[in-house]
């Protein structure tokens, strides 16, 4: 696989798609629709573009109503878009620019501007990935953090509800960890949280959130997972914990499992069983597995 950044480009004029593609397409990856239904569907598939270029007369539906559509989406609301048109009035481009489009280039198409503001955005859009991508992952151990996990379990709840699907939380802890560190040091201590992070990334299926939820403590929220299931996982991530031993140090976790409730859950209420789950597990000598009840 390649890792051009990839552009979409849509257009219905087969000598325009032959210019910009001419143009770009020793720098990125195209993907090409010719119509406004195609272009939707093809930015929000896998891999995604970073950057889609957007005729406006397009044969099925004109260009502001592809970018309204793709604004409404999940997947497709944070790919920039550029209109690349032939309506040049001033009135076109402002209403371009105030649905939400990055630029705005009229036709004809002049390979040189093209490129640069093509190039702009694609580097606009590659830095605020990366902040987004720093701001929602733990530095130490590279899991996703406590504010990443509040903004999915937001999502996931309300996702759970409207399908009507399950979801688990498990919580776990690292037992006696204050021991770790004062017998062996600050940075083996860091060096166990990693290694424990590690394991349950590895462990989980990709769907699954991993995050690093406080110091020593860990929230993985499981889609379509009723609690039994939960627990089965939360026993085998146990036993694995229990047996490997980071740096030759024998370290065991306590977990506290729960699942969602349709009726009337609130996300403060589902951390907060898993969060009294886990406090009877250490309460009842640790390094084991409580399911709320
Ligand atoms: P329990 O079994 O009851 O959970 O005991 P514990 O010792 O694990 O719990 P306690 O809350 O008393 O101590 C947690 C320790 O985790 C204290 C804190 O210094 C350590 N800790 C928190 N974050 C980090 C970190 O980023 N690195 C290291 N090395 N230690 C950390
Ligand atoms: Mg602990
Ligand atoms: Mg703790």
């Amino acid at each position: 696989m390649s890792d051009k950044p990839i552009i979409l480009i849509v257009d219905d004029d087969p000598i325009n798609l032959q210019i910009l593609a001419n143009t770009l397409k020793d720098t990125y990856q195209l993907k090409v629709a010719i119509n406004g239904s195609q272009a939707i569907q093809l930015a929000q598939k896998e891999p995604l573009p970073e950057l889609i270029l957007l005729d406006i007369g397009l044969p099925d539906m004109d260009g502001y109503e592809v970018l309204e559509q793709l604004k409404t989406n999940t997947d497709s609301k944070n790919i920039p878009i550029i209109f690349v048109t032939g309506k040049n009035q001033q009135k076109d481009e402002e209403k371009g620019l105030k649905m939400g489009a990055v630029d705005y280039i009229t036709k004809p198409i002049h390979p040189i501007i093209v490129t640069a503001r093509v190039k702009t955005q694609i580097s606009l859009k590659q830095q605020k990935d990366q902040l987004l991508s720093l701001a929602a992952h733990d530095q130490l151990t590279g899991l996703y953090n406590r504010h990443f996990l509040m903004d999915c379990i937001t999502r996931k709840t309300s996702f759970a509800l409207r399908q009507d699907t399950d979801l688990s939380l498990i919580m776990l802890d690292i037992d006696h960890f204050k021991d770790v560190n004062d017998n062996y040091g600050h940075p083996t201590g860091d060096s166990v949280l990693k290694s424990i992070a590690q394991l349950l990334q590895s462990c989980l299926r990709k769907e699954d959130i991993a995050t690093r939820f406080g110091g020593e403590e860990f929230i993985i929220l499981m889609d379509n997972c009723n609690q039994n299931i939960a627990q089965e996982k939360a026993e085998h991530l146990r036993k694995t914990i229990e047996q490997l031993k980071p740096d030759n140090i024998q370290v065991s976790c306590s977990f506290g499992v729960t699942q969602f409730n349709h009726t009337n859950d609130s996300i403060e209420d589902l951390i907060k069983r898993a969060d009294l789950a886990l406090y009877q597990a250490k309460e009842a000598g640790r390094n084991r597995v409580v399911v709320y009840s």
